[in-house]
């Protein structure tokens, strides 16, 4: 009798974890057929590794066979409870992309901002307790027949192991190979120096200094220059009359690596096998700059990062996380860097910098100085927690502000023929239309598309230019069409030239703007 009520009790508690990702998908609103598949797929499997340790007679063998099963299976169900609780999806292959590229620092600053000490605390708690319950369980009760229920087991998990893509393992695996295969390619053709498929490249400047100011999580609805209510932007205002403000540029994706993968190269939505044509660094060899890449991002995670694959084509190249190991350097490290850059010899400059910006977790990103806003925030999601991560967001907006406006004022001094252009890899949602802070596909908000697109000139530039920017300000324009935009305002001519896709081009022409998975973001923003 007693063993029936343990037995029960063990049910129920093997059950829970399976339960709760019924319940968490439930309130995300999936549908009913995805539940039950989610919810058979992890019954069958639980049914096979319960009867599996059933099996075995000897206590000391059913124990390691316990461990050996069911600490990797409830792993893998907490990772999914957690995901869905905090990006309201499964893990997809957006997100292990960023995973396979993020180093330590990284890692630990994304679980230090989804995760509270509390989700480890009640996993480990689960899975030692049910070990427990196992181990103690005295398994006299004897199932009849338990070689076919195996059988039919198995067969119900080849059904549903249909459903793939739902496994976190294989997904992981299939993910993993094709990260893989895709870096693989891109180092192939994109390291380079020189791309094959560019004809007639040429630039005509005697001299020139032009810097492209990469950014990295910062959306415009959080910057004063933009309209937004708090003055995140004191400096590039005072300067905002030499600035022109670009204000309707959305980024092709909303994690760096595939964002960057279409923004740098000749890929776009349509035919995203491009991107191996060729490139902006690329694109600048061949005309005849020096190219310099000045980043505070990591070079070497766990493997290299897709973006110092594209960074390589670079004559040279300058990473802080290479002198630094441990570093989360702020982005001001970069400055002195550049100022050695200007003073090198090339006559004729194309300088890349690549910043840490607004990235999780914000508070990282900023020097204690700039702990700026303190007061309470305006949004629709209020907790002390909210008001605490706005504050944080908004805090390194403004410090992005400062090294932003050092960047162009670096430039200024300097004197030459130059533009700064910066613009940010992706936007972030900081809990504006949604209770959620940070990017991530499967949300996939306005913000997290929205990015800032500015453009400095020196007056030796505007001599020769005959860009009229004022006309071009509203225009509709994705990111994934940069390197014409690239070219032009860096005069480089080159046979591959599209007008109609550069902003900066009388010719141009609004193309459709599709994002995440075939999402037309115009008739999205004007449904809201
Ligand atoms: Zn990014």
């Amino acid at each position: 009798m007693k063993n029936y009520k343990n037995c029960i009790l063990i049910i129920i508690f093997l059950l829970l974890p399976i339960l709760a990702i019924s319940g968490v998908m439930f309130i995300n609103d999936f549908s009913l057929k995805i539940i039950a598949k989610e919810l058979l797929f992890n019954s069958a499997i639980l049914v096979f590794i319960v009867l599996t340790i059933h099996f075995i007679n000897k206590k000391v063998l059913k124990n390691i066979l316990s461990l050996i099963l069911l600490i990797p299976f409830y792993s893998i169900l907490f990772v999914k409870i957690f995901t869905l609780t905090s990006f309201f999806n499964f893990i997809d292959n957006a997100v292990l992309y960023t995973v396979f590229e993020t180093n330590y620092n990284e890692l630990t600053g994304f679980l230090n901002s989804y995760s509270k000490w509390y989700h480890v605390l009640i996993a480990s708690t689960y899975i030692f307790t049910l070990i427990l319950l196992i181990f103690k369980f005295n398994t006299n009760v004897k199932v009849k027949h338990t070689y076919y229920i195996e059988i039919i087991v198995l067969i119900c998990i080849a059904i549903s192991y249909r459903f793939y893509e739902r496994s976190l393992s294989l997904l992981t695996f299939n993910t993993y190979f094709e990260y893989k295969t895709f870096s693989a390619e891109i180092s192939k053709d994109i390291s380079k120096s020189t791309s094959k498929y560019f004809t007639n490249v040429s630039n005509s400047d005697e001299e020139a200094l032009y810097v492209v100011i990469i950014g990295e999580s910062t959306t415009r609805n959080n910057m004063g220059i933009y309209g937004y209510y708090r003055d995140t932007n004191p400096n590039l205002n005072k300067v905002k009359s030499e600035l022109h403000l670009f204000k309707n540029v959305i980024s092709p994706h909303i994690q760096t690596i595939l964002s960057l993968d279409k923004v740098l190269s000749m890929g776009d939505y349509d035919h995203p096998e491009n991107n191996k044509l060729g490139t902006v660094i690329q694109l600048a060899n061949q005309a005849g700059f020096e190219t310099y890449w000045l980043s505070n991002q990591k070079p070497i995670g766990a493997y290299e990062s897709l973006v110092s694959l594209y960074a390589k084509a670079n004559k040279n190249k300058f990473y802080v996380s290479n002198i630094y190991e441990d570093a989360n350097k702020y982005d001001e490290i970069l400055l002195p860097k550049l100022k050695e850059t200007i003073n090198q010899e090339a006559s004729k400059k194309m300088i890349f910098l690549h910043l840490e910006g607004s990235h999780i977790s914000y508070h990282t990103k900023y020097p204690e100085s700039f702990n700026f806003f303190t007061d309470e925030p305006q949004t629709q999601f209020a907790t002390v927690e909210t008001h605490q991560i706005i504050n944080e967001y908004d805090n390194s907006v403004r410090y992005n502000d400062f090294i932003v406006s050092q960047i162009i004022k670096t430039v200024k001094n300097a004197n030459k023929n130059s533009y700064v252009v910066y613009f940010s890899d992706h936007g972030e949602e900081v809990f504006k239309d949604y209770e959620y802070f940070g990017h991530h596909e499967s949300i996939g908000s306005n913000a997290m598309f929205e990015i800032p697109f500015i453009v400095w000139t020196s007056d030796k530039y505007k001599e020769k230019s005959k860009i009229n920017f004022d006309n071009q300000l509203e225009r509709k324009y994705n990111l994934e069409d940069f390197i014409y935009s690239f070219s032009e305002i860096s005069r480089i001519k080159f046979d591959q030239f599209q007008p109609t896709k550069s902003v900066f081009n009388t010719d141009f022409q609004f193309k459709k703007r599709i994002i995440l998975k075939g999402v037309n973001y115009d008739e999205r923003i004007k449904e809201k």
